[in-house]
C-alpha cells in the first residue's frame, strides 16, 4: 500500500512517499516560500535525478498541487496516476487532551483539532489546511492525523499539571503536553528491537536533540515525563529557545526593556538559548569551531546544554528508578559525538559509560556505550516519517 506523508508548517511542506509492504521510500521532497515570493519545491524520487522547480504557490493548496504533480511527472515522478495512494498521513502538532492516538481524520477530527489551534497557533492552522487540501485534491482518499502531543498522554496528573490555581487547568487547558512524541515513541521502539527486549519491560530516556531539543522518560513503553511542557519553549535549552526558566523573568524582562509580553515571548522562543548565551550561532557546528578557536561565550553555551541535558537524564532515573537504555536522536543527537560524551561523562556511578571509540559515529543506528556499561547508550536516527505512514497503513487496513 503506498502512503503518503505530509508535515506542513507556516510556509514549508516536508512529504515521503512510502511504499508499506517493504516500508520502502520512493519519493520525497521539500516545498519552501509557501505564499511568499520564490516558492520552490525540491523533489527528489529514489534512484532518478533531483527536480526542482521555482514557481508561485500562494496557498497549501498550491503546494500540494505541485507535490502531486512532482510525484506523477512523466520524468522525475514515482508514480503514474494519483490514485495509487491509498491513504495520507498528516503531522499534527496539537491534539490537546482529546487525542492519545494517532486518527482516521473526519469533520468532527477537524472541528477538534480546530478548537487546539489556540494551544498551537503556529502550527495547527497550516497542519490542518494540508489536511483540507488533500480532501480537495484526492477525494475518497483517507486522511490520518499523527500527533506530537499524543505519546505523552499517558503521563500522569502529577507530572502535567503546574503547580498554578487548579481552575487554570480545567477553564485554561493549561497542563504539560509535551511534544516530539512521534519521534520519542520511534526511539522507544526502535530501542526495543536493538535491544531484543519487549518494550513494556525497559525503562529508556530519550533525548530528542535538534534545533528543538526534548527528553522523555519511557517506562514500560509510556511517556511518564517530558521536558517540553505547555508549549515547546519549556524544558531543555535549545538553538534560539531558552528552556527553563523563572517566570518572574518574563515581567521583568518586559518591565527592564520597556517592551511587552509579546516581545518578551519572541526574545525567549527567537534570541535565547545557545545563540543567546553564545552571541554568534544556535549551529552547534558553528559554536564547537568557535570554541576550539577559544571563544569561551561559545563554550559556555555548550556547557550549558548539558548540564540541562544531564538535569534531566538524572530526574529521569530517579522517577524511573533505574534507567536501561539512553537513546539519543536529532541534529545533534545523531551527528554530535562531542555533544553526546560531555552528556555522558562523570555518570559512571549511575553505571553509564560511553565508549569513545564507538561514539565517533554519525547518522547510524547503532550502540555507543561501553560493553561493561550496565545502561546502554544508543543512536538511533530519526524517522518520524515512517512512523506516520505505519499508523496510517495500519488505521486504514483496520477500517
Ligand atoms: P534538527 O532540528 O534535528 O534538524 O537539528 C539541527 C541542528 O543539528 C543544527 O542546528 C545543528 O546545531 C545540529 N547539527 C547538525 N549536524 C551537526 C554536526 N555534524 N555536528 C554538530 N551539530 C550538528
Amino acid at each position: 500500500m503506498l502512503v503518503l506523508v505530509i508535515n506542513c508548517g507556516s510556509s514549508s511542506l516536508k512529504y515521503q512517499l512510502l511504499e508499506m509492504t517493504t516500508e520502502t521510500l520512493m519519493a520525497k521532497g521539500l516545498v519552501e516560500r509557501i505564499g511568499n515570493e520564490g516558492s520552490v519545491i525540491n523533489h527528489e524520487t529514489i534512484g532518478k535525478e533531483k527536480y526542482v522547480l521555482t514557481t508561485p504557490m500562494e496557498d497549501h493548496n498550491a503546494a500540494i498541487g505541485h507535490v502531486m504533480d512532482a510525484i506523477t511527472h512523466p520524468e522525475h515522478g514515482a508514480i503514474k496516476e494519483l490514485s495509487e495512494i491509498k491513504a495520507v498521513g498528516h503531522r499534527v502538532v496539537h491534539a490537546g487532551e482529546k487525542y492519545a492516538n494517532s486518527i482516521i481524520i473526519n469533520d468532527d477530527v477537524i472541528a477538534a483539532l480546530e478548537e487546539c489551534a489556540e494551544l498551537a497557533p503556529l502550527h495547527n492552522p497550516p497542519n490542518l489546511a494540508g489536511v483540507r487540501a488533500c480532501e480537495r485534491l484526492m477525494p475518497g482518499v483517507p486522511n490520518v492525523g499523527v500527533f506530537d502531543t499524543a505519546f505523552h498522554q499517558t503521563m500522569r496528573p502529577e507530572a502535567y499539571l503546574y503547580a498554578i490555581p487548579y481552575e487554570m487547568y480545567e477553564k485554561h487547558r493549561i497542563r504539560k503536553y509535551g511534544f516530539h512524541g512521534t519521534s520519542h515513541k520511534y526511539m522507544a521502539i526502535e530501542a526495543a528491537e536493538m535491544l531484543n527486549i519487549d518494550v513494556n519491560d525497559l525503562k529508556l530516556i530519550t533525548c530528542h536533540l535538534g534545533n528543538g531539543a526534548s527528553v522523555s522518560a519511557i517506562k514500560h513503553g509510556r511517556s511518564v515525563e517530558t521536558s517540553m511542557g505547555f508549549t515547546p519553549l519549556e524544558g531543555l535549552v535549545m538553538g534560539t529557545r531558552c528552556g527553563d526558566l523563572d517566570p518572574s523573568i518574563v515581567t521583568l524582562l518586559a518591565e527592564k526593556l520597556g517592551v511587552g509580553l509579546d516581545k518578551v515571548t519572541d526574545i525567549l522562543n527567537k534570541e535565547s538559548g545557545v545563540l543567546g548565551i553564545s552571541g554568534i550561532s544556535s549551529d552547534f557546528r558553528d559554536l564547537e569551531e568557535a570554541m576550539e578557536e577559544g571563544n569561551k561565550r561559545a563554550e559556555l553555551a555548550l556547557k550549558i546544554f548539558a548540564h540541562r541535558v544531564r538535569f534531566y537524564i538524572g530526574a529521569y532515573i530517579a522517577e524511573m528508578n533505574g534507567v536501561d537504555a539512553i537513546v539519543f536522536t536529532g541534529g545533534i543527537g545523531e551527528n554530535d559525538a562531542y555533544m553526546r560524551e560531555v552528556i555522558c561523562a562523570n555518570m559512571g556511578n549511575l553505571g553509564i559509560k560511553l565508549d569513545k571509540e564507538k561514539n565517533k559515529v554519525r547518522g547510524k543506528q547503532t550502540m555507543l556505550s561501553a560493553d561493561d556499561s550496565k545502561v546502554k547508550i544508543m543512536l538511533i536516527p530519526a524517522n518520524e516519517e515512517l512512523v506516520i505512514a505505519r499508523e496510517t497503513d495500519e488505521l486504514v487496513k483496520k477500517a
